[in-house]
């Protein structure tokens, strides 16, 4: 069978964080590695999504360009992949000239087979910035909660979503301009119409085997009723629309980002090189006997089950998904992953803070992979995890196995007949020992073919619970001086098991498979007897397996005895914890106030743990700092212009009740700007003040007034601005650096 294994393209507007990992990246690459170790031919693909209005407007934000910032977090992207041992085929982006090629021709060919439908819509339209407003280029004063930084989509304060139309006092976020509808020409996918369509109807049949919530989400939005969704966009960002009179105009980010795993796999064979590799991604795109299977977080369900499966149907050549093992949401200490509120764990910041353990995270996130339902990461249950399972059970274990047999058996695998020599009385935990392991072997096949892989990691550590069991039962260091030939004989299956358990952790634990062999001395282990070990897993239902215990060749010396996992103490995950404390849900900076959050929120809790808790709430209220960002570079550092500058004037802006317009001199020039700081400074106190100065920030129309730079302020703790203030002996117009 041919697999080709997709996971989603992660947006190139930001790092990694554990809940992408545990979304899909880690899933896809379990199930990869297994495919692979079984000897199946298998691609897994994925790449950077680099289009959209988050890209242009986070670029914006940053003072730099959409293709400036998306290069920067590809490489930072695909540098946390490649430490946390995510084996991609290929790792491509959707900037590339390939990607650009393939999504336009994609377009065009379902625009001539007629599938698109025109249509003229009224949107908003900028009239000073001379451009169309995505729903986020609109702010404005939410209806609801009259935050006045509310976006066209979405009020960020108190989580309602919005239409623009529903804006108070709607402005662009482009100029600060009153936007003005205006019609205009895009192409839709009438889904309702394709749904009905004969290939996509088949396909539809497979999704009720899939998992509970990928269906759930699929029947709900089929039977709502699709409405057409337009495949086109009025924005600068992203890939033009190949058709003449569409200048101005990309594809809709959600058309042209799936397309990506396409142009990744063409892209793939490329690389590889030789005449035939041109035509080679077809047959993985398009030969019925390919098994494509997305691994994807669950909001982008409705994306991979159904507009990208209607749009291969359409083009007519490609196969559509035979799975979409989509992951619910993971969440951290009890709360939503955000962002925006840095409560997130970087894989960045994870491997400074617990360098060289990938695998522990490795593990414990597919320990509580959210499959069927949301779950939830924290520091303790981490450690726990790590302690009592990878250091206590399978790392004590194989280090057991390995030191004893260096000392009772010289260093070497003893011969088989030790182990037929066993006396009668061990047979019994001998017997179970084999026992428990065929049918964890059996289970941890079926439950990979059936991608669950929480389960599936559960039946790998059986190996090893009864491998100590089974120790546990003979205890051969203390009938080594009467027996040794037994002992010997306990020994060989303990490093039998060894050896099963570093086949049977390579798709989970890859880097402690390969310690494990390399421990064994195991340098006989090859492709070919791994494929053997997982085809003999393969059970037919309601048959009892009985597999070769024997995989390791007597007299094999042994490396070296080392730990495999050591253990995480409170010291290592105290700091972690306390910054995770201070990004969780912010509460008011009253003492009052925040014992009452405290006891309101753990009402269903015991009363020790609410006394935790205020207690942990009180202790952020006193050092609730914002974390540092991500480090940067010298160079990076070096563009920004930061000067001297003296307030010369100062005065409110007519009706704009925050903000101050300022008359500033530079030294060799005066200059404009507009700072929202008109609730913290009466204007006339401000005059003569020396300030830092932004000096080379792209100037800016606030309020129908250019803003030539900005001056720079600290917020204290308790949200009260003061200003950044250079020494009184300081000259306007003196470079800060
Ligand atoms: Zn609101």
């Amino acid at each position: 069978m041919r697999y080709l294994v997709t996971a989603a393209l992660p947006y190139a507007n930001g790092p990694i964080h554990l809940g992408h990992l545990a979304g899909c990246y880690l899933p896809a690459d379990i199930f990869v590695r297994w495919l692979k170790a079984r000897g199946e031919e298998v691609l897994l693909i994925c790449g950077t999504d680099e289009h959209g209005v988050a890209i242009e407007l986070r670029a914006r934000k940053e003072g730099c360009t959409p293709m400036e910032l998306v290069d920067r977090y590809y490489t930072q992207i695909k540098k946390s992949f490649d430490d946390f041992g995510i084996e991609f085929s290929h790792f491509s982006r959707t900037s590339r000239p390939i990607h650009h090629e393939t999504a336009s021709n994609f377009f065009l060919s379902l625009y001539e087979k007629g599938v698109f439908e025109e249509r003229v819509t009224e949107q908003f339209y900028d009239v000073e910035a001379g451009q169309f407003l995505a729903d986020r280029y609109i702010l404005g004063v939410c209806p609801r909660c009259s935050y006045d930084q509310a976006y066209g989509d979405q009020c960020e304060r108190c989580g309602s979503s919005l239409s623009p139309e529903e804006l108070i006092q709607p402005r662009s976020a482009l100029s600060g301009a009153t936007p003005v509808r205006r019609s205009t020409r895009n192409w839709f996918l009438p889904m309702d119409k394709l749904a009905e369509g004969k290939v996509f109807r088949a396909y539809a049949e497979r999704v009720v085997n899939w998992r509970t919530h990928v269906r759930g989400q699929f029947n709900s939005w089929i039977n709502q009723g699709l409405m057409a969704r337009s495949m086109t966009r009025d924005l600068n960002w992203g890939i033009p629309v190949p058709l003449k009179g569409a200048e101005g105009k990309v594809l809709y980010v959600w058309f042209d980002a799936p397309i990506g795993y396409i142009s990744a796999t063409r892209e793939y064979f490329q690389l590889q090189g030789g005449a035939h590799n041109e035509e080679a991604w077809k047959t993985w795109w398009q030969s019925p006997d390919t098994q494509l299977v997305h691994f994807i977080g669950k909001d982008n369900i409705v994306f991979h089950t159904i507009i990208f499966p209607m749009i291969l149907a359409e083009h007519g050549s490609y196969v559509l998904p035979a799975q979409v093992p989509a992951n619910e949401f993971l969440n951290l200490e009890g709360e939503k992953i955000s962002t925006s509120r840095n409560h997130a764990i970087w894989l960045h910041e994870y491997l400074v803070d617990l360098p060289g353990r990938q695998d522990e995270l490795r593990y414990v996130l597919t320990a509580i992979a959210p499959e069927s339902k949301d779950s939830d990461f924290t520091w303790l249950d981490y450690q726990a995890r790590v302690n009592n399972e990878l250091v206590a059970i399978l790392g004590n274990f194989v280090n057991r196995v390995m030191v004893l047999s260096h000392k009772f058996c010289g260093g070497r695998v003893p011969d088989a007949a030790s182990m037929n020599a066993l006396p009668p009385e061990l047979q019994p935990a001998l017997e179970a020992c084999w026992f428990e392991i065929d049918s964890a072997r059996a289970e941890l096949y079926a439950l990979l073919s059936e991608y669950r892989l929480r389960e599936a990691q559960a039946a790998m550590m059986r190996l090893s619970r009864a491998g100590n069991k089974f120790l546990a039962e003979t205890e051969p260091w203390k009938r080594v001086k009467e027996d040794p030939q037994t002992a010997s004989g306990i020994l060989y299956v303990g490093l039998q098991v060894c050896a099963h358990l570093a086949v049977a952790s390579t798709p989970f634990l890859p880097s402690t498979a390969q310690k494990i062999s390399g421990q064994l001395g195991w340098t006989a282990r090859t492709a070919e007897s791994d494929r053997n070990w997982w085809t003999d897993c393969a059970v037919a239902p309601g048959q009892r397996a009985r597999h070769n215990p024997h995989l390791l060749a007597a007299e094999q010396v042994l490396g070296a005895a080392a730990h495999l996992f050591t253990p995480i103490t409170d010291e290592q995950l105290q700091p972690l914890r306390d910054r995770l404390m201070r990004s969780s849900t912010p509460v008011s900076h009253a003492t009052g106030a925040s014992a009452q959050f405290s006891m309101k929120e753990s009402d269903k809790e015991n009363k020790e743990s609410d006394k935790e808790n205020k207690e942990n709430n009180m202790e952020m209220d006193e050092k609730q700092f914002v974390p540092v960002k991500p480090e940067v570079a010298y160079p990076d550092f070096e563009k920004l212009d930061l000067r001297v500058a003296q307030i010369k004037s100062a005065e409110r802006v007519e009706g704009a009740d925050k903000l101050l317009k300022l008359g500033i001199d530079l030294g060799f020039e005066q200059r404009v700007v507009v700072s929202g700081i008109a609730q913290h400074f009466d204007p006339e106190g401000l005059v003569g003040l020396k300030v830092v100065l932004l000096a080379n920030l792209a100037p800016r129309k606030i309020r129908g007034q250019m803003s030539q730079g900005m001056i720079l302020l600290a917020e204290n703790v308790d949200g009260r601005l003061v200003f950044a203030k250079p020494d009184e002996d300081a000259d306007p117009g003196a470079v800060i650096r």
